[in-house]
Order: C-alpha cells, then sequence, then structure tokens
C-alpha cells in the first residue's frame, strides 16, 4: 500500500491520519540516517503533513524542532499539497534503544517546536512552543494546545526492521471542536489505548482509513473523505543550484572557476547538483549580458 493521507469528520470531531512509510524510508536513504535519526525525522515529516490537512489548501507548513540532543536540529515541510520533504543535521548519531524503543527524546533533547505556516501571499505566521519530551507527538500536542487553542490528540511512529530500513510509518490527529463532548472525548481515548502505535498499524497494513475506524469506534456520524496519495519531493532542480551559486557573488564565482568545478548539495533532500569549469563560465558569461540589459 503506497502512502496516503486521509481527512474524516464526526460530530465535534475533526480526524486526520496518514500512512508514511514510503516516505520515512525515502529520507532514510537521501540522508543515510541512522534508525534514531530515522524515527525522529520521520515522525516530524509525518506531523507536517498531518498539520498541513488542518490548513487551508493553499498553506504550507514547517516545522523545526530545535533539541539540545545529538541529533539537532530537525525541519520539515510541506511546499506543495501532499509533499513533504525534510532533514536532520545529524543523522548518522545512533543511540542504543531504551525499553526496546528508539530513543528519540533522548536524541532530541530540550528545546523549542516552531510551526511556520505560509498562506499564498507568502504571510508568516510562527508559533513556538517548549519540547515536552522531544519525542514529537506530545509536542505537537502542546503545540496545537498552546499555540492554535485546539485540544489535540497525536500520534506518531516509524518502526525500523534489523537492517535499518523502516518497516512501518504513519500517524493520526484527532481534535476536539467546540461541540465536543467530553463523553465523546473518552471514547476517543479508550479507543486508544486499545489501538496498536501508528507505525505498528502501518507495519501489519492497516490503510489510514482503517487507523479513522479504529479510532472512532464507537462513535456514529462521521463523514470520512477519500484518501489522497503523499509523497516526499522536494522543489529543488539544476537551475535552482545555478541561482545559488550565482548568487555568491563574482569572487565567489571566480575561485570556483579556478578549482574547475563547483557542487551545490541541496539540505532538504540530499541531491547534490555538479557545476563543471565550462558551466561556470556560462553561468558568468549569462549574468555578464544580464546585468549590461
Ligand atoms: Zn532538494
Amino acid at each position: 500500500m503506497s502512502d496516503h493521507i486521509i481527512r474524516a469528520i464526526a460530530p465535534g470531531i475533526r480526524i486526520v491520519a496518514a500512512i508514511t512509510t514510503e516516505i520515512a524510508e525515502e529520507a532514510r536513504k537521501r540522508h543515510n540516517c541512522s534508525p534514531v535519526a530515522t524515527a525522529a525525522l520521520g515522525r516530524v515529516m509525518t506531523a507536517a503533513l498531518l498539520l498541513s490537512e488542518t490548513i487551508k489548501g493553499e498553506e504550507s507548513i514547517t516545522i523545526r524542532v530545535a533539541g539540545n540532543g545529538p541529533l539537532g536540529n530537525i525541519v520539515a515541510d510541506t511546499p506543495e499539497r501532499h509533499c513533504v520533504r525534510g532533514y536532520i543535521h545529524n543523522p548518522a548519531v545512533d543511540l542504543p534503544a531504551v525499553n526496546g524503543k528508539l530513543a528519540v527524546g533522548e536524541g532530541v533533547g530540550t528545546g523549542m517546536l516552531h510551526v511556520t505556516r505560509f498562506n499564498p501571499q507568502r504571510e508568516v505566521f510562527t508559533g513556538t512552543v517548549e519540547l515536552v519530551s522531544g519525542e514529537i507527538a506530545e509536542d505537537i500536542t502542546r503545540y496545537l494546545l498552546e499555540s492554535e487553542q485546539i485540544p489535540s490528540i497525536v500520534g506518531l511512529g516509524v518502526l525500523v526492521g534489523t537492517d535499518g530500513q523502516v518497516t512501518g510509518a504513519g500517524g493520526f490527529l484527532v481534535q476536539a471542536m467546540p461541540d465536543a463532548t467530553d463523553d465523546m472525548i473518552s471514547n476517543i481515548e479508550q479507543n486508544l489505548s486499545l489501538v496498536a502505535s501508528p507505525s505498528h498499524l502501518a507495519m501489519e497494513g492497516v490503510t489510514a482509513a482503517g487507523m479513522v475506524r479504529l479510532l472512532l469506534a464507537g462513535l456514529t456520524g462521521e463523514t470520512v473523505y477519500e484518501p489522497e496519495p503523499v509523497v516526499f519531493q522536494c522543489t529543488c532542480n539544476r537551475e535552482r543550484g545555478a541561482a545559488m551559486l550565482n548568487s555568491l557573488g563574482t569572487d565567489e564565482m571566480n575561485a570556483m572557476m579556478a578549482e574547475g568545478q563547483a557542487e551545490v548539495r541541496c539540505n532538504f533532500c540530499n541531491e547534490l547538483y555538479q557545476f563543471t569549469e565550462k558551466e561556470l563560465c556560462e553561468l558568468q558569461n549569462s549574468n555578464n549580458k544580464e546585468n549590461q540589459l
């Protein structure tokens, strides 16, 4: 089952669920992540996708987890709807598991969580909260409560096999609307205590719609929308890499030409763009022409 996301509403409740196994694996491969780095990055990327479903279609979201742990900063954003990309500062850092679980909280440490929303006019709204545990789901829950005043339950999980590959990843977000009753909330909390983690559900082949059904068991009146595919996708390309080199200025360009080559690596997807001396020369010539016009 390819990665996908689904939205559903029930009286008083809004819910989003996603399967992100391929996205987490793609991130692991691109950034050469250790198991704990894979789990941390996969959780943040999944959270970005879930949050992006709660805002208007044209807005995009960036999550930055700035912890003081050995993994360093983790960033994920949704440059387009249903697309996510991300990176982690120290992907090679590995830590021993704690009680059989990847030590994400220890790897992230304490610090701040920043969630930035960009509307179509590129106006920026940033909400910042202190990290609760560095386990990401609890941190996102706090952000939603303190910054957006929406009581929420967030579940995020990435399961890594003994060979280091991702075997299951996913997440859900349940939000209580103002008309939610205490009975509904306790019903969902009880459901939550019975269901496996999103990563185990993903590994077992449960779909996002299946996850929604498990979470809403016992409630009625829900509307479940059609699932939509989600992918790891970056916005970088060779032209942007060239523009980046150009922006460094004439002196830097001359130095790179003297070296005979230059390369630009994209933070978000780790793609490498290499430029030969000839290409650098052409870039600078086209620059000069533009400046003369
Ligand atoms: Zn890229």
